[in-house]
């Protein structure tokens, strides 16, 4: 994977995809518990045009992070998994080795000129790159950026009632890639409520799928930009928000805010821009009938 070749223009804010991996490892009923074959009936069309492979079992994720340059500032949200990360419980993107800030340099941004990486959620694939190993310790990858994230995240992560069965893929990220961050004096911490934490940059409470998961809205001379993380990793959750994925850790609350996100986004008609669906990852939603609809973009 790579730098997406895409560059999208929102107001006075560029924004580009930096997809740090693909994989195709689970079957739809893996990411999709609920998932039902039925669904193929009307959406095999578009879903095996990247979407899917043509096996109709596997469905194709993605983890990455989005490249933003505002007028003012150059900023990272999410920081997908990360290079010579030990994570326990997930030997697969365990120890990855992957020229990400080759890829970030690609795109014309060096790690010193990140002034903000806006953290959605504490899972281990949305803070890896925040740190990088250098003689065997952890150390700020983004040395001159603030990383800002939700504080109940922080609470939770840190704190010894998250290391249950829900986040075992996550044991180990807080310490190697959170953590350090901290300690070097670089976070700051969004509130309960969300809000405006930069000038047009907003963050909106949607958990459920983690504790205090955050959407980001970026606007800019009246456009809108939607990060709604992970609230769904696969657009076939548009058609069906009802069925949560397999890494969702409170099931209600992550209905709920998928809903809530998707109406937000067909409502105000604002590019939506995942953090795990395939292909471009950006698109629109759209009402249709009851339901939801899913354009790439
Ligand atoms: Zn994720």
């Amino acid at each position: 994977m790579a730098l997406g070749s895409k560059i999208y223009q929102v107001g006075d804010i560029t924004v580009r995809r930096l997809h740090e991996l693909e994989t195709n490892a689970y079957t739809a009923k893996d990411l999709l518990p609920d998932w039902d074959p039925s669904f193929l009936e009307q959406h095999k069309d578009w879903l095996v045009q990247g979407s899917m492979e043509d096996d109709l079992e596997h469905v194709i994720i993605t983890i990455g992070t989005w490249i933003v340059r505002t007028p003012k500032h150059t900023i990272l949200i999410d920081t997908s998994t990360g290079n010579n990360k030990n994570l326990p419980y997930n030997p697969g993107l365990s120890n990855l080795q992957l020229p990400y800030i080759q890829w970030l340099e690609d795109a014309g941004v060096t790690p010193e000129d990140v002034d903000y990486v806006l953290l959605t959620h504490l899972h281990y694939d949305h803070v890896g790159w925040n740190t990088k190993q250098v003689d065997g310790k952890w150390v700020p990858t983004f040395p001159n950026a603030k990383y800002v994230f939700p504080q109940s995240e922080d609470k939770y992560y840190a704190s010894s009632d998250s290391h249950n069965e829900a986040n075992k893929v996550s044991f180990n990220s807080y310490e190697e890639s959170v953590l350090p961050i901290i300690q070097a004096g670089l976070a700051e911490y969004i509130g309960p409520e969300g809000g405006e934490y930069l000038e047009g940059i907003k963050f909106i409470p949607s958990p459920g799928h983690s504790i205090g998961q955050m959407s980001i809205s970026l606007t800019s001379r009246g456009e809108e930009a939607f990060f709604a993380s992970d609230v769904m990793h696969h657009p076939i959750q548009v058609y069906r928000p009802e069925w949560n994925s397999c890494f969702c850790e409170f099931d209600e609350q992550a209905r709920e805010s998928r809903l809530w996100a998707l109406a937000y986004a067909a409502d105000r008609n604002t590019l939506y821009f995942g953090t795990h669906f395939p292909g471009s990852s950006a698109g629109y939603v759209s009402r249709d009938g009851d339901g939801f609809k899913w354009r790439y973009e």
